[in-house]
């Protein structure tokens, strides 16, 4: 499919090919799941609803409930206040949920909807029922990405929700960023093993990854509440767990309520999980327990064993800028060569970390944000490397090039399933990520090797 791809690079500045990202509702439409009882609301037409809500259902093999103001031609010009005041209505009548997120589209910003003022006039005229809430977040696609919207409808959740009491409590607020429900209940089991108390918002565990009963639930038992939200105000401190997903809203509590923010790096790898467990540590006043001791030596452990299949190999890595820091980061840990690191979105921050992570063991490696798969093709194409990973728009380039081992990492998995219950954060997301990286090799070598060649043992 892309066998048409040159290694002759032309400077492009205002087209992307096969960009790296997603538009910025897929982003906040997540976020909104991850609140309890929270009925997601796309002020825009019908078809962007559809295709945010297709896009998230393919990666998490789950339903995914949103409504739509369904523009039509009148709002488009006139605007689309009385779809929303209708919406509103139609929705708490309906659906009953205990809260509405709404995000904006391009059109609906284009045309430059007022939704708090929209949405007060249906809260005065009765249409927003006694106790439930209405938030929301601006979400224009033309700038940033799905984490920019991620990180928008989190700050939104603090401005409509925190507060600050007066009454410090005993708990910890983690912001996780926009990774699975099985990395978010990852986090939550290395806290609970701590047995630090955390209010981790938004939270799609339990929301995404539903066990199978025969009921269907609209709003399953999971998802940061109203309540918890509430409280993170009164919180201790707020690990924000990425610069670009998770910090705008940790920022935001930290002004609004006075909660300091620790900002750290994805919990992928050794280096940034023992960061995650010593932040918990620190501000909860706990001992480590042997448990946590012996999951990380498991670890080094595999690490070390399997140490001889990974030196110096050379990786294309691509996907969401806090993903993409934090795993080469554990790449290098690895004794891997990250040559060609890109993220489709756009902050200079990607560009400088990354960097510092690889000035040591790789200091020519391609570094680029706002970047497209199309470029980072024509690098593999002028000088290849021995492993992709990114996300399932990889695999086209990773056919085109001769099969090169591909591990399917981040947003969105399209074609396999295992992101939503196995988790990639902490000593045991780590233990995954190396296993499907050995896999990925020894699988293309039991593939091509000569018969006379194929080993029994590695
Ligand atoms: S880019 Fe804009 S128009 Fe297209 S789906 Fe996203 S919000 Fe809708």
């Amino acid at each position: 499919m892309l066998n048409g791809t040159t290694a002759e690079i032309k400077e492009r500045s205002a087209l992307r090919i096969n960009p790296a990202k997603t538009c910025q509702p897929i982003g906040a439409m997540y976020a909104s799941l991850g609140i309890h009882g929270c009925m997601p609301h796309s002020h825009g037409s019908q078809g962007c609803c559809a295709y945010h809500r297709s896009t998230l259902t393919r990666h998490f093999k789950d339903p995914v409930i949103a409504t739509t103001s369904s523009f039509t031609e009148g709002s488009s010009v006139f605007g689309g206040s009385a779809n929303l005041n209708q919406a509103l209505e139609n929705i708490f009548t309906i659906y009953k949920p205990e809260i509405v997120a709404v995000h904006t589209t391009c059109l609906s910003e284009v045309i430059g909807d007022d939704i708090p003022t929209i949405v007060k006039k249906a809260a005065e005229e009765g249409k927003v029922p006694a106790g439930c809430r209405v938030i929301h977040a601006n979400t224009p696609s033309f700038v940033g990405s799905h984490i920019t919207g991620f990180a928008n409808m989190t700050k939104a959740m603090v401005n409509y929700l925190s507060e600050k009491t007066g009454e410090t409590k005993d708990q910890i607020n983690v912001i996780p960023g926009f990774v699975d429900p099985s990395d978010m209940r990852e986090m939550k089991r290395l806290a609970g093993e701590l047995n630090v108390n955390i209010v981790l918002f938004p939270d799609t565990s339990d929301v995404l990854d539903t066990p199978q009963t025969g009921i269907y639930e609209m709003y399953p038992k999971g998802g940061a509440t109203v309540e918890q939200i509430a409280s993170a105000g009164d919180s201790i401190a707020t690990l924000a767990l990425g610069t670009f997903a998770s910090h705008p809203a940790a920022i935001a509590l930290e002004d609004k309520c006075s909660v300091p923010t620790a900002l750290l790096e994805l919990p992928i790898g050794v280096t940034a999980t023992d960061e995650y467990i010593d932040a918990l540590r620190n501000y909860a006043a706990v001992e480590v327990p042997a448990s946590i001791v012996q999951e990380r030596g498991r670890l080094l452990d595999v690490i070390s064993d399997m140490g001889q299949y990974l030196f110096g190999k050379r990786v294309a890595v691509f996907g969401d800028p806090d993903h993409v820091i934090a795993l080469t980061r554990f790449l290098v840990e690895l004794d891997m060569k990250p040559v060609y690191v890109i993220t489709g979105s756009s902050g200079n921050h990607f560009e400088t970390r990354v960097g510092e992570i690889l000035k040591e063991q790789v200091p020519d490696a391609k570094i680029k944000q706002n970047a497209d798969l199309f470029e980072l093709h024509q690098w593999i194409k002028q000088q290849g490397v021995d492993l992709l990973i990114g996300n399932t728009h990889g695999k086209y380039i990773a056919r085109a090039e001769g099969n090169i081992p591909f591990v399917r990492f981040g947003f969105p998995i399209l074609d396999r399933m295992s992101h939503r219950v196995f988790p990639t954060v902490g000593y045991q997301g780590a233990l995954r990520l190396v296993d499907k990286i050995i896999d990925a090799f020894f699988d293309k070598k039991d593939r091509e090797a000569p018969e006379e060649q194929v080993e029994l043992i590695q």
